[in-house]
């Protein structure tokens, strides 16, 4: 019923998450909820490791920044790319080794840069101005940053535009065509030692061509790279790899992905005479199918469409509304009942596009029904927001047959929050 997701089935009626009653946990926890799978992490890590033995494997931090998330990631031998002050230090505290660090970012801040040398961690230089104010932030502090460079490859990843971050026309990453010249004056500047190169070509990516086409190329910059001079410890490929959010998508694991790159990467090493240090940089295809959203059902309303009210929309999953993304849901105290009525879900939000899920045909819904969407480990809470007045909601761990709480939800004070209203407005 549930594919390749072997920590979900529908056992009594309900649906479980490694045999733990999803309805009982909503009942414990309240909800909206979100609720992930350990065991399921640690075996989508180990995946990776399985595919490629030699490499590094760092979690795009922006996918899930939930402390305990990282802690099981850190266990299991992972490294993380950071994306701003904030993200460094949960993964510190997370106890990720500095050296699996990557600090990157388009137009990172100069106190971003001074942290990031003080810590210790690899920088990927997005662009010349900031391999130059790296260098002079470095030279201040009478530091050595090493840096990498974030290449624009200029790639198709055949994903949602608004997630695909190689094309020549997206903000990130130095132009291909210039990298060696900013490599050379790398090696000029104090304060910075070039590693080597970066990419990232986008999300949600279901074939592996892209990231072969993306790896030919890095693999002939290398080259261009060593032609003068330059030294190349370590070539990061990025993330990207798709899940199957829907029941008919075939995504590719990360053996398959092993099987489109590697072969280019070690004939390109060997060609070159080097062996830098593999990076991957994973977010989605680590975190996303962990997790499940619980919501309950407030109203069914019959109007031009059959509508279901549940207590929580786009402020805690916002990415139906932002990338159109289809996230399956399932009524988890009837997760073995025949779909009878097509259902569109929608949340509390005070705007017409907070729709969860359109035109599902799903067991009759009434009020007080739970509501799991599947898939929302990645990019769910940690783009959560208070919009309209909703404070954000807990997250729990199943581990060895319960759920454990690992966020508090919010509540009301969140929205008084560091507001200040002047004395004179009291009066
Ligand atoms: C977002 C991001 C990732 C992770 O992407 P996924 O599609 O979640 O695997 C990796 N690297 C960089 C630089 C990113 O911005």
């Amino acid at each position: 019923m549930f594919g390749t997701k072997e920590h979900l089935r529908a056992e009594g009626g309900h649906l479980l998450i490694d045999g733990v009653d999803v309805v009982e946990i909503a009942e414990e926890f309240g909800t909206p909820l979100y609720v992930t799978s350990e065991e399921r992490l640690r075996e989508n890590v180990r995946r990776y490791r399985e595919a490629f033995p030699d490499a590094w494997i760092f979690f795009a931090v922006k996918a899930n920044g939930n402390l305990a998330l990282l802690r099981v990631l850190a266990e299991e031998g992972m490294g993380a790319d950071v994306f701003s002050a904030g993200e460094l230090s949960l993964v510190r505290m997370a106890g990720m080794p500095m050296e699996k660090i990557l600090f990157n970012g388009n137009s990172k801040r100069t106190e971003e840069l001074e942290l990031a040398v003080e810590a210790g961690v690899r920088v990927s230089a997005d662009s010349k101005d900031e391999l130059l104010a790296l260098s002079e932030v470095a030279c201040e502090m009478g530091e050595e940053a090493e840096v990498a460079f974030r290449v624009n490859p200029d790639v198709s990843a055949k994903t949602h535009p608004k997630i695909a971050t190689g094309l020549k026309t997206a903000k990130f990453g130095i132009p291909w065509q210039e990298i060696v010249d900013v490599y050379k004056t790398a090696m000029s500047l104090d304060g910075v030692r070039p590693v080597g190169l970066h990419c990232h070509i986008g999300s949600q990516i279901l074939e592996t061509s892209p990231f072969v086409e993306a790896m030919a190329k890095m693999m002939d910059l290398a080259e261009k790279v060593v032609e003068i001079g330059g030294k190349i410890e370590m070539m990061d490929f990025g993330g990207g790899l798709g899940i199957a959010y829907t029941p008919e998508t075939k995504a590719p694991t990360p053996a398959d992905l092993a099987s489109g790159i590697l072969p280019v990467f070690k004939a390109g090493c060997q060609k070159l005479g080097i062996s830098p240090r593999m990076i991957l940089e994973p977010g989605r295809s680590i975190v996303a199918d962990t997790t499940l959203f619980l919501t309950k059902v407030n109203v069914v309303k019959r109007a031009h469409v059959n509508f279901v009210g549940v207590d929580a929309g786009f402020n805690l999953l916002a990415r139906p509304m932002l990338y159109d993304a289809y996230h399956h849901a399932v009524v988890a105290n009837k997760a073995d009942g025949a779909p009878e009525e097509k259902y569109t879900i929608v949340g509390p939000i005070c705007e017409s596009g907070d729709i969860l899920a359109k035109d599902r045909t799903l067991p009759k819904v009434e009020r007080g029904d739970i509501v799991a969407m599947l898939d929302a480990g990645a990019y769910g809470f940690s783009m959560a927001s208070v919009y309209n007045g909703q404070p954000r909601c807990p997250e729990v761990l199943v581990n060895d047959g319960r759920g454990e709480l690992i966020r508090r939800g919010e509540d009301r004070s969140v929205f008084l929050s560091g507001q200040i209203v002047p004395p004179r407005l009291l009066k």
